[in-house]
């Protein structure tokens, strides 16, 4: 990974690690297309998010760039619960579908855990259902949340120890939070859990050696929030007006100061989610490819 030296902070670049990452997985696309298999992930979107289709066709965008394929399900305003149950159950038993991802929110009253329940665990390439994270839990093989799993990528490609280190992740949604903590707990780090309860925020922050901010506000997590040395990793975007960019849940120039290493927003934790999504579509593909079942 490049590693810029801004101040005293490694820049962890997400952006061309995903580079490198995607130029991978187009070869791994070539060899299954000699197969005769062409990875297709298919997508649940609703129709009248603009947030949701924008994530969509840039996911999209990349997907197709690596010589994934893929159709997408449009939920209206009329779809009803049924028939998009009946769209998982379709997407379950076609074998030319390696991946599916249901792009959250879906719009109420439709259930999205309903739909998370019925997608199977060999399809869930974004990797939140209940099935694939009890698989985490474990410590079983399968397909790890995109998110979390992006940000394991990017410790490793810098090669930044984790084993017998204090990390302190913010935020314990199902998506990001927990599974991060987990993931990191499988690295043999000491993982502590913060969210909204969470007494003297700012000094438990200031003793991680690891610190992943997963919280949904701009800029909480402060410099002197930080040990010197550590590692910042920012998950957040966050819409800020008057912003041309979405802004972290770290204050970036505060943070780079102190810590040892980065990430940006935009450009860090945000691509290597996506390549990560394809990955493990593609890993899907592999995997029916090894048993005969394409
Ligand atoms: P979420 O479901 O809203 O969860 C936010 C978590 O932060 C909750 O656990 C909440 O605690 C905690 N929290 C809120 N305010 C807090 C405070 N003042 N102090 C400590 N903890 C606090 O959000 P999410 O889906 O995990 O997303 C978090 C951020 O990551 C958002 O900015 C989102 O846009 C971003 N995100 C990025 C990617 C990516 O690809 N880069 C992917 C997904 C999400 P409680 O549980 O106690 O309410």
């Amino acid at each position: 990974m490049r590693q810029n030296r801004i101040l005293s902070a490694n820049l962890l670049d997400g952006l061309a690690l995903s580079k490198r990452f995607r130029a991978e997985l187009k070869v791994r696309v070539d060899r299954l297309r000699e197969h005769g298999i062409v990875p297709r992930l298919d997508v649940i979107v609703a129709a009248q998010d603009p947030a949701s289709l924008a994530y969509v066709r840039m996911k999209r965008k990349w997907a197709e760039a690596a010589g994934i394929l893929g159709e997408s399900y449009s939920v209206t305003p009329e779809t009803t619960q049924a028939e998009l149950l009946g769209w998982v159950k379709d997407l379950n038993e076609n074998p030319a579908v390696h991946g599916v991802l249901v792009q959250h929110p879906l719009p109420k009253p439709l259930n999205e855990d309903e739909v998370l329940l019925a997608l199977g665990a060999e399809k869930d390439v974004d990797g939140i259902t209940p099935a694939s994270l009890g698989r985490l839990v474990a410590d079983l093989p399968g397909f790890r949340c995109a998110t979390p799993l992006g940000i394991t990528h990017i410790l490793k490609d810098a090669e930044i120890p984790v084993a017998g280190k204090n990390a302190v992740v913010i935020g314990r949604s199902v998506i990001l939070g927990k599974p991060m903590a987990l993931m990191l707990l499988q690295m043999n780090a000491t993982v502590t859990i913060a969210h909204s309860k969470t007494q003297n925020l700012a000094e438990l922050c200031r003793t991680a050696d690891i610190l992943v901010a997963a919280v949904g506000r701009a800029e909480m997590v402060k410099g002197d929030w930080i040990k010197p040395g550590a590692v910042v990793i920012d998950a957040g975007y966050n819409k800020v007006d008057g912003r041309k960019f979405d802004v972290g849940d770290v204050a970036f120039d505060e943070a780079k100061e102190v810590a040892g290493w980065i990430t940006p927003v935009p450009g860090g934790v945000g691509p290597m989610t996506v390549a990560s999504l394809l990955g493990n579509c593609v890993t899907a593909a592999e995997l029916r490819l090894a048993r005969g079942t394409q």
